[in-house]
């Protein structure tokens, strides 16, 4: 390569079909360097972060705000949330100094035509999600490049194959904690002193909307607890990557 073409391609803006490339440059890297380099460099264009504000989201949404407290955080307040997450979401956010916390809402003709009883989630879960979360978070994230997300390979056998970085149509995904474990998890809870999701002491290992969210057992899965009864194990918002779709 010529060293006009290596400096055309060291300015190239990085696209879906980059992240092969970008779990081998970054392999053995932690989330922090990863993080930094995304939050940094510019050919990764416009960066948003998508957060449930959950039980483990407070680790992800720090590792941001010591890097860049004005990264966009979207949450996709789906009308069926906990009131105690709408009120995390809030504190959190003031806790961390993250500046622009961002409800990614479905539309109101979209749920009158739809949805119009609001139960939706009890016979046509898929649906309901559809509606409410894929939907609107495809919406938001259209002005941006790369997506942040907080998923973990532990979580579910689901995501036992998750990449750091991974397609998500057009965009970049990046999983600067797919390889944490529950206990690392835990470990920078403690040590940083974050705030807990209320509902975490009551039970909740896993929490997302509450018509479709119950307490875990000692010993269950801990996405145990989500769509309960339901041959249902996501919500369809990271179907389109390298995890299979559900
Ligand atoms: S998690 Fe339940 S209530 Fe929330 S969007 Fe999905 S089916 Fe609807």
């Amino acid at each position: 390569m010529s060293r006009a073409a290596a400096r055309t391609e060291a300015l190239r803006p990085l696209a879906a079909a980059d992240a092969p490339g970008l779990c081998q440059r970054f392999e053995g890297a932690s989330a922090e360097a990863v993080l930094e380099a995304v939050l940094t460099d510019p050919r990764f264009g416009r960066v948003a972060l998508v957060s449930s504000f959950g039980a483990e989201s407070a680790v992800l949404l720090h590792l941001v705000a010591r890097i860049d407290r004005s990264v966009p955080v979207l949450l996709v307040d789906t009308g069926k949330l906990f009131p105690e997450t709408l009120a995390y979401a809030e504190a959190l956010a003031a806790h961390l100094d993250l500046r622009d916390l961002r409800h990614v809402r479905p539309e109101a003709e979209q749920l009158a035509g739809q949805d119009p009883t609001g139960l939706r989630w009890s016979y046509d879960p898929d649906g309901c999600c559809a509606i409410r979360k894929v939907a609107p978070l495809e919406a938001a994230l259209a002005g941006f490049d790369l997506s942040i997300s907080g998923r973990k390979r532990h979580q579910a056998h689901t995501r036992a194959r998750l990449a750091l970085f991974e397609p998500d149509g057009a965009r970049l995904k990046l999983n600067p904690l797919a390889g944490w474990t529950r206990e690392m998890l835990a470990a920078h809870m403690a040590h940083h002193a974050l705030p807990p999701h209320p509902l975490v002491a009551a039970g909740y290992a896993s929490i997302g909307c509450s018509p479709c969210t119950s307490p875990v057992l000692p010993g269950e899965d801990p996405r145990a607890g989500r769509w309960r009864g339901w041959d249902k194990t996501e919500c369809g918002i990271h179907g389109r990557g390298s995890e299979p779709a559900f």
